[in-house]
């Protein structure tokens, strides 16, 4: 049976972890806080006592952390799945992170012998529960082929994008016009209900118009009735994401002004309620101006 580590069970990794032990691989599970581990041991997920311990003798490992600071940490930290993963290990990373931590992270853990494959997703926890994510792979084709039995498991659609990176690169483009979508949308609402419309007839408009995006249908009824409960992605990780593609964007195409803006508006978000859900943006832009 192939062994797998699975590393951070946050609001995705947790679903995405219980799928693979669905699929019938012997994995090994480890979180930073193990009370998140609790129900997929019962399950039969061996505890690991570290991403290192979780590493040793696995084919693969799958990382679904926060962002660079918890990937360094999980990969190349002194307990981290790199110390200890054999050579030919896939090493796949799922987790959103940015362009530069995705190459100097491969370049890394290929010089120790494993296969990086750059993997972040798009999808909400549900879908990461029932498997139907889409994976949005940066790798050797041959590498991807090695991988794709362990990603069969998370995702009903793989991308394949090129090399090493490029996954991470559409990811950052995604979430980023994501968060521009999101901005953009509070600013609507905050307008029209300012200017007294009907904001019944506003909501279905929106999710049945020119610019009904997903992002706009799934946002626009929760924020005119402020109703934000089960935070799925939270503000701080759409202000980590618009981060990274504004740092990536100044690389290739410097300027780029509605991707500030965004940024700014989720640097507002992140400082007024970080671990909240992204949409309450409208409670920012709603929030009385001082008078100037
Ligand atoms: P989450 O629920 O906040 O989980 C974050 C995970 O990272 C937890 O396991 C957390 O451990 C771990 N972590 C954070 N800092 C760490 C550190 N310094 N060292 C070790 N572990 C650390 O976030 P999520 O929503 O599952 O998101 C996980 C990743 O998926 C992010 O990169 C996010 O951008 C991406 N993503 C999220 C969504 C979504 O809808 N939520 C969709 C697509 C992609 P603890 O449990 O101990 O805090």
């Amino acid at each position: 049976m192939p062994r797998l580590a699975f590393i951070g069970l946050g609001r995705m990794g947790h679903g995405m972890a219980a799928r693979t032990i669905e699929a019938g691989f012997e994995v090994s599970v480890w979180n930073r806080s193990k009370g998140k581990a609790e129900e997929l041991i019962g399950r039969g997920a061996r505890w690991a006592t570290s991403p290192a311990d979780a590493a040793i003798d696995a084919d693969a490992v799958i990382t679904m952390v926060a962002d660079d600071e918890a990937s360094q940490s999980v990969w190349l930290g002194e307990n981290g799945a790199g110390t200890t993963a054999k050579p030919g290990t896939l090493a796949i990373e799922c987790s959103t992170v940015s362009y530069g931590h995705a190459l100097a992270l491969a370049s890394e853990l290929r010089s120790r012998g494993l296969i990086y494959i750059d993997c972040p997703v798009t999808g909400l926890p549900d879908a990461a529960a029932s498997g139907k994510l889409t994976l949005l792979v940066g790798a050797e084709a041959a590498d991807l082929e090695r991988a794709r039995p362990f990603l069969e498991p998370l995702g009903s659609t793989i991308r394949h994008f090129g090399a090493v990176g490029s996954g991470t690169v559409f990811k950052l483009i995604n979430n980023l016009m994501g968060a521009v979508q999101i901005a953009s949308l509070a600013e609507g609402v905050a307008i029209a209900e300012q200017a007294g419309l009907d904001m019944t007839i506003v909501a279905e408009s929106l999710a049945s118009g020119a610019v009904a995006s997903p992002q706009v249908i799934r946002h626009s009824k929760r924020m005119i009735a402020r109703d934000f409960a089960g935070a799925s992605f939270t503000a701080a990780l759409r202000q980590k994401d618009a981060a990274y593609a504004v740092a990536l964007a100044e690389t290739l195409l410097p300027g780029v002004p509605v991707a500030r803006a965004a940024l700014a508006a989720y640097d507002a978000a992140k400082s007024f309620a970080p671990d909240d859900d992204e949409g309450r943006m409208i409670e920012i832009v709603s929030r009385p101006k001082p008078a100037t």
